[in-house]
Parts: C-alpha cells; sequence; structure tokens
C-alpha cells in the first residue's frame, strides 16, 4: 500500500521534496484502514500536515477507500544518548504523552491542520530565570533601515508569535557592530512584554559553552541539559563561537531538538553565513535551515544619521546638523564605532569646555576609523560639492548637460581622484554612471580652469578647505 502511495506521490510532488519529505518515512503498520507512518521528528511530522496534508489525505483514499486513516508515529532523539531513538505517538488533545506512555492521536483527513500538542516531559516545573535582558536595547531603540529590514520584521514576527512562525530558528547573522545583539535582546524583551509567563533567556554561546564545562566537570551535565530545556525563548548570541567545540556542539544540538520539538522559540545570532561558520557540524547547520537566516548589512546614510539622532534625542544632547551628517559619512560599516564616534565628540566637548564643531568632529572621527590613512568618501565629496554649489545630489548624479551641473559632477570627479584611492571606472560610476575617460578629462578640465580662471581656482581652494581632514 505504501509503496503504491509513494509512488502517487513521486508524481504529484517535486523529486526534491519527495526525497526529503517521503523517502525517510517508513510505514509500520496497517490495521483497520489505518496506516500508521513513522517519520523521524516532530518536525518532520508537523511540515507534512503542513504541506502536504491534501496529497497524502488523497493517496490514502485513494489506497484504502474513503475510512483510510493516517497516523504518524514519530522518532524522537533521546535526550540523554542519541543512542537509542525511542517512539512516541502525536499525544492527543489534553493527553500527555511520555518516554513510557506513549499516545496516539488519529490525524483527522478531513482536516487540514491537526492540532498541535507539544510534548510535555514530566517532571519539569516552571521556573523563574533572569532573562538577562538589557532594556536598552529594545526595538524602539532600534532604527529601521533597508540595512535590517528582513531581520527586524522576522524578529517582529517571532516577538509577536513565539514559536509559531517559520522563522524557527530565527538566526540573525552580519558583520560586528550592526546590531546582532541589540535586535537579539529587542525579540526577548518584547515577548517578555507580550506573554509575562514565557520563559527568556539571553545567553552568549561564551557563556553557554563555560557552563557547560562547568556543570560537566560538577556532573550536571542533566541539569545544565533540563534546565535549557525549560526556556520557552532561548536566545543564543554569536554561535560562530560554537566552531570546533564538538561536546558544546552535541548538547546544544540535543536542546535545539527538544526545544524546537516542544514548539520553543530559538534565536541565534552569528557573525557570518552559516555555511560560512567553519567547524559547525553539518547536523547543526542543517537545522539552522529549518527557519529563517536573516542578514544584518551595515547601514546606508539615512539610517546611520537617524540611528545618530535618536542616540542624541535619548541622551538630550544636541549636535550640529553638519557634525551629525560629517559622522554619518565618515563612518560607514560599523554602527558600534558610530556610536563611539559620537560619544567620544561630546566627550571631549565636555572635558575641554570647546564648542562641538566640523573640525572637533575631524579630529575624533579620526582617532575612530582605524584604518591608518583614512580618506574621505566619494559620497562626501559629492555632498560637499553639492552644499557648496547649492545643489541636490540627484542633479549630480544625472545626466543633465547643463553648465553649472557639468562643473560641479567635474569638480566631484576631481576631488575624488585626487583625495580616494578609488579608480576612475567607480569615480565614474558614483557619478551617475560616467566611464573612466569621462573622469579623466574631467580632472584636465578642473586643472586647466584652475590655471586659467582665478575664480575658480578659489572655489577649488575653498572646496577643498571643507573636505580635507586638515
Ligand atoms: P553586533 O552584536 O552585531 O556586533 P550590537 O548589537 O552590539 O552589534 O550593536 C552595536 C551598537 O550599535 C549597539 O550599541 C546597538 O545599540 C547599536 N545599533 C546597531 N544597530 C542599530 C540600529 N539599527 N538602531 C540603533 N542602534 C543600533
Ligand atoms: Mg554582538
Amino acid at each position: 500500500i505504501w509503496e503504491n502511495s509513494l509512488q502517487i506521490i513521486k508524481d504529484n510532488v517535486s523529486l526534491q521534496s519527495y526525497k526529503t519529505w517521503f523517502e525517510p518515512i517508513t510505514p509500520i503498520k496497517l490495521k483497520d484502514k489505518v496506516l500508521t507512518i513513522q517519520v523521524p521528528s516532530q518536525f518532520f511530522y508537523e511540515w507534512l500536515e503542513e504541506h502536504y496534508v491534501n496529497i497524502l489525505k488523497k493517496t490514502i483514499k485513494k489506497e484504502l477507500g474513503p475510512e483510510g486513516r493516517l497516523e504518524y508515529s514519530i522518532v524522537m532523539e533521546n535526550n540523554q544518548s542519541n543512542t537509542k531513538p525511542y517512539t512516541v505517538k502525536i499525544p492527543a488533545t489534553n493527553r500527555q504523552a511520555t518516554k513510557n506512555n506513549p499516545v496516539t492521536m488519529p490525524i483527522d483527513l478531513n482536516k487540514d491542520k491537526s492540532i498541535r500538542n507539544p510534548f510535555i516531559i514530566p517532571g519539569l516545573k516552571k521556573i523563574n530565570v533572569d532573562s538577562q535582558l538589557n532594556p536598552n536595547y529594545s526595538f524602539k531603540n532600534f532604527v529601521e533601515g533597508d540595512c535590517n529590514r528582513l531581520a527586524r520584521s522576522a524578529g517582529f514576527a517571532v516577538a509577536k508569535n513565539p514559536g509559531g512562525t517559520a522563522f524557527n530558528p530565527l538566526l540573525i547573522y552580519g558583520g560586528v557592530g550592526l546590531g546582532k545583539t541589540h535586535l537579539a535582546h529587542a525579540i526577548g524583551i518584547d515577548v517578555k512584554n507580550r506573554f509575562p509567563n514565557k520563559t527568556v533567556l539571553y545567553v552568549s554561546s561564551e557563556k553557554f559553552t563555560h557552563q557547560f564545562i562547568d556543570a560537566v566537570r560538577n556532573n550536571e551535565h542533566n541539569d545544565f541539559i533540563h534546565f535549557y530545556q525549560m526556556i520557552d525563548v532561548l536566545i543564543i548570541d554569536d554561535v560562530q563561537f560554537f566552531a570546533g567545540k564538538a561536546k558544546t556542539q552535541d548538547v546544544f544540538f540535543h536542546i535545539f531538538n527538544h526545544l524546537h520539538q516542544s514548539g520553543k522559540q530559538i534565536i541565534l545570532t552569528a557573525d557570518k553565513a552559516p555555511v560560512e561558520i567553519i567547524g559547525m557540524e553539518q547536523r547543526l547547520l542543517s537545522r539552522f535551515k529549518w527557519g529563517l537566516a536573516a542578514d544584518l548589512q551595515a547601514p546606508e546614510l539615512e539610517t546611520r544619521i537617524a540611528i545618530l539622532e535618536m542616540k542624541m534625542y535619548n541622551e538630550g544632547l544636541e549636535l550640529p546638523k553638519d557634525v551629525v551628517e560629517y559622522i554619518a559619512y565618515s563612518i560607514t560599516t560599523n554602527v558600534r564605532e558610530l556610536e563611539g564616534a559620537l560619544i567620544s565628540i561630546l566627550a571631549q566637548a565636555s572635558l575641554n569646555k570647546k564648542a562641538i564643531t566640523i573640525d572637533l568632529a575631524r579630529q575624533m572621527v579620526d582617532k575612530f576609523v582605524k584604518n591608518t590613512a583614512r580618506e574621505v568618501s566619494i559620497d562626501y565629496i559629492q555632498k560637499v560639492v553639492c552644499d557648496y554649489f547649492d545643489m541636490g545630489i540627484d542633479t549630480l548624479k544625472s545626466k543633465t548637460r547643463k553648465r553649472e551641473v557639468v562643473q560641479a559632477r567635474q569638480i566631484a570627479m576631481y576631488f575624488s581622484k585626487q583625495m580616494t584611492k578609488s579608480s576612475l571606472a567607480t569615480i565614474g560610476m558614483h557619478c551617475g554612471g560616467k566611464d573612466h575617460a569621462t573622469v579623466l578629462h574631467a580632472c584636465k578640465t578642473v586643472n586647466n580652469l584652475m590655471d586659467t580662471d582665478k575664480r575658480f581656482r578659489g572655489y577649488i581652494e575653498d572646496l577643498k578647505k571643507k573636505i580635507s581632514l586638515q
């Protein structure tokens, strides 16, 4: 019967899906028109129910007649040893499955979705856990931008419905200082606000590792596992730290499986995409793929400005607009540095009772940006030039051949060539898609004009002061 059913299914789903979801199924029993099939995990069962219930329904009815029914039997991994899988059947509503007392719930083939009932392991009580959340890292304090939109909205969805979205686990990844930790806390805080009874725990993977090592040393291995299995929303920060740590990965794997099977939410962060984490076991990486991996990108200019403005607002501070813009233009790849520069400018100003000026900002930003010989960016040059000639950046980058615009554009190209290491082609690209010959021509034109036109030279010298870092 199952063979026939498989054949029907095979004709109706993609080969990939067939291999992933149907090949691992073992038929174990057929009695009174009820076919019991064994699936490898709770997750597997849920997936089948969610995506393939119709095809399964049709197939079974075709093979067994209209009274045909299907039951699942789920193989669970043994919490303690992982060696001997044991079988637990789907628990019926309001009844609890235990290791020794599996109960079955017939899958109602007339209903598209059966009730999901997490397994409740007996002997575990609710515990009070300090969530270790930093209240400052809230959603409210997290500026939204294109750079973080997906991760933020996935995080928000998870917070509203922890364990109940397709984003489980939710993996947030991205370079240093881009807001992974902040966002992870924000989700935890929001869950706590919405569901005060849920147990939320934030832990760095370093701490997790050390706790685990201590637990093993003190013979508290099981307590460690039990503790983590009681968490409703587990947030583990910087999981790339698990790389190469086989024992920690092993215990995490168990905890992960347990939580996932029980419909608990797992949130992870990493400094790179999962596939790029070297030394991470395949079985963990494949678990990470069950949910959503959302990346954080370096923030775009508007977001950088918005972040600075929010920080100032929160601190009750004001800074001249050009200073804020200068910081935002100069520090492009890391929000932590952006904040650091802001704070050090404020500190310096108050320490020396100096006014906060663009010059002070320059000095401090220079200290902050680690790349030794810091260079101004093409974007910044364009901004200064545009401000100077009272022109929008869009105009500068447009195709227009108007004389003033052409001249401003040439000047921006000239400074970009002089003051950055960018290639002619790159500069051209930044100026509305011009080729390298155009940039070269612009540089020559500016040089010639400086020799022949005094007023023009005045502009250039003025601008140079404004752009250069002194
Ligand atoms: P990561 O964990 O990715 O290294 P963090 O979450 O520690 O980065 O963020 C570094 C700093 O930048 C934190 O102070 C955080 O509040 C701030 N930050 C990052 N992204 C944002 C954002 N979108 N809005 C506001 N602050 C942010
Ligand atoms: Mg972090």
